[in-house]
């Protein structure tokens, strides 16, 4: 049973970015305005988060690494009206079953916080007080150490998983109004250094300039427009002919109600429709689509960044006129 699980794991589970991504949401989800992502070895040996949100009360700590438990939802037809990030208490039980897990805690309700420790199962084998700010810190040493094979492939690539890490956090610092991130990283006798760090700006605006700076801004043009009364799109676009070089992909941020996303074919129709006004380099786009919960389902994927909307083919078209008028006003 213990190795279906650890297998099962592997897949909400699947590489760095996809581990600190559940920690990230599970600290929006609490309510926090400063997250802090520590890395050693690029996350090889641990990875931590911490958090200055609502903290976890004791009654919590028994069933927190324990499958299926969550303390966000309480019935299902709640699954249809979602808007936290987790639901399926799936994070922390796959995590500790993967590598090894800690987690130091304190609600605003007590006077001091607890450091926790967990085994593969999910079971608390230590438990002490300590002095904390309220908020959580959770620890993963050792990802993917309980899979022999995986753990090989994931050294090999730490450098690619460490990459993609970034690029997650960067969307995560762009979308997120009001939250401070800081990512650092240290390596054998290096101390940390700051790979992503924001103030928590107000906007995206402010964000986007945080995030990649002023000079990238200014290439860029916002594109704003309703499809229908509840489902809008919010964003920025390379202006005509300002590429962001690179390679494809580079600089493309999709999310959908706040959430970041992978959505392949949106990117590959504002590739295509930039190509008219510059043919050797690819747009940045950061979109956001604010949509009713209800015509679009999230949870597909169980990394949830694959998403199906249940009226693409209008999304399309609309994207298609709005995006035609920025960079082919005469030719689309
Ligand atoms: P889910 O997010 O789907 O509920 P998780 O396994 O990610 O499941 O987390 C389990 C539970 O642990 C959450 O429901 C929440 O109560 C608690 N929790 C986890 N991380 C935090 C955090 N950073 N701050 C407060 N509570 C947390
Ligand atoms: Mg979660």
């Amino acid at each position: 049973k213990a190795v279906v699980h650890r297998i099962c794991s592997g897949q909400v589970i699947f590489d760095l970015s996809s581990a600190v991504k559940e920690l990230v949401e599970n600290s929006l989800d609490a309510g926090a305005t400063s997250i802090e992502i520590n890395l050693k070895d690029y996350g090889e040996e641990y990875f931590k988060v911490i958090d200055n949100g609502c903290g976890i009360s004791p009654q919590n700590f028994q069933a927190l690494a324990l499958k299926h438990h969550t303390s966000k939802i309480s019935d299902f037809s709640d699954l249809h009206s979602l808007t936290t990030f987790g639901f399926r208490g799936e994070a922390l039980s796959s995590l500790c079953s993967l590598g090894n897990l800690t987690v130091e805690t304190r609600t605003k309700n007590e006077p001091l916080g607890t450091h926790l420790i967990f085994d593969h199962s999910g079971l608390v084998t230590g438990e002490r007080k300590i002095a904390r700010q309220v908020g959580t810190t959770v620890t993963v040493g050792k990802l993917f150490s309980t899979l022999p094979v995986r753990s090989k492939e994931f050294s090999r690539n730490i450098r690619r998983e460490y990459g993609k890490l970034v690029s997650l956090l960067n969307a995560y610092a762009l979308i997120a109004k009001g939250v401070r991130f800081l990512c650092t990283n240290s390596t054998g006798k290096n101390a940390k250094s700051a790979v992503v760090k924001t103030q928590g700006s107000a906007s995206l605006k402010d964000n986007i300039i945080t995030v990649f700076g002023i000079s990238t801004f200014t290439c860029l043009e916002p594109l704003n427009f309703s499809i229908s009364e509840d489902f809008r799109v919010e964003g920025f676009l390379s202006k005509p002919r300002y590429g962001s070089g690179r390679t494809l992909g580079d600089r493309q941020y999709f999310f959908i109600n706040g959430r970041p996303v992978d959505m392949p074919k949106v990117s590959k129709l504002v590739n295509e429709l930039f190509r008219y006004s510059n043919s050797k380099q690819f747009p940045i786009a950061i979109l956001n689509f604010t949509v009713p919960t209800t015509a679009c389902d999230v949870n597909v994927s169980p990394d949830k960044r694959k998403i199906f909307f249940s009226d693409e083919g209008t999304l399309m078209l609309s994207l298609r006129a709005e995006i035609g008028k920025i960079y082919c006003p005469n030719e689309c």
